[in-house]
């Protein structure tokens, strides 16, 4: 598919599943749809090569996945399991032979500035920065040659922090949510597909549960749904099913899964 889509490079929670000491939880481990990686998603758009966050697993999710080219990266928050890929980045500044664009809100910036500085500034006479750091707080673009891509940023909150949603071309991606504010679900309404976080069935202090994601999916009534950031706690098939008895337009994430924009 070498059209405009999305891959969700991951849709797993923040340790992933299964973990790194071999627990799968309730999901079925020959199911390769609940091998889930950290939150992340690639945008291609024309010539634009768009990252969502960049997990700890960049390096292999890039590579299952083909992508080659890699110009923007937006982040959602600060946390470890959408940032700590940042590093990773440094192959496509050296083919692109410039900075890379980095998008994100103020204080996602000012953790970024913190934990990873010397990709930002000249630290050492051998290494070069590699990160340009652009911080939104509206709808902005993205642009290549004659390619605009726009995006509208939302506030969610992400227990007791706040996490952005990104909306673009009638699609939203909410990765990390706890509670969306009247002021925010005005802004998510007539979407064509909304990818929204759906941690596990039990209540959860700083994601959204099943229950919660589908009261917001009734409210907003997307076109499609893609539920994401799955604990080892949910089965794919198993989840797939009990939506499948409710409706046929809300389906769990995998990795590797592509949507055509
Ligand atoms: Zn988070």
């Amino acid at each position: 598919m070498n059209r405009d889509k999305i891959i969700i490079l991951g849709s797993g929670s923040s340790v992933g599943v299964p973990r790194i000491d071999g627990y799968w939880g309730r999901a079925n481990k020959n199911d390769l749809k609940n091998n889930r990686t950290r939150c992340s998603i690639y945008i291609k758009y024309k010539s634009l090569n768009i990252l969502i966050d960049t997990s700890p697993d960049i390096r292999s999710q890039l590579l299952k996945n083909k992508i080659t080219k890699i110009d923007n990266v937006i982040y959602t928050h600060d946390h470890a399991d959408q940032t700590h890929g940042i590093n990773e980045l440094r192959p496509f500044f050296w083919k692109n032979k410039k900075k890379i664009n980095v998008y994100t809100n103020k204080s996602t910036a000012k953790t970024l500035y913190k934990s990873f500085a010397y990709l930002f500034i000249k630290k050492s006479k051998f290494y070069n920065p590699i990160l340009k750091m652009n911080i939104i707080k509206n709808k902005f673009f993205i642009r290549k040659n004659k390619n605009k891509f726009f995006f509208e940023p939302i506030i969610v909150s992400h227990g007791d922090t706040n996490a952005n949603g990104y909306i673009f071309k009638k699609i939203a991606y909410i990765s990390d949510c706890s509670f969306i504010s009247k002021k925010e679900i005005k802004k998510l309404y007539n979407l064509n597909i909304l990818i929204i976080d759906c941690l596990k069935f039990k209540k959860h202090k700083t994601h959204l549960n099943y229950y919660e994601a589908i009261k917001y999916i009734k409210i907003l009534k997307p076109k499609k749904t893609i539920l994401t950031n799955l604990h080892s706690d949910i089965d794919y098939k198993k989840l797939k099913n009990k939506l499948t008895k409710l409706t046929n337009n809300i389906v769990p994430a995998y990795d590797g899964m592509k949507i055509k924009i």
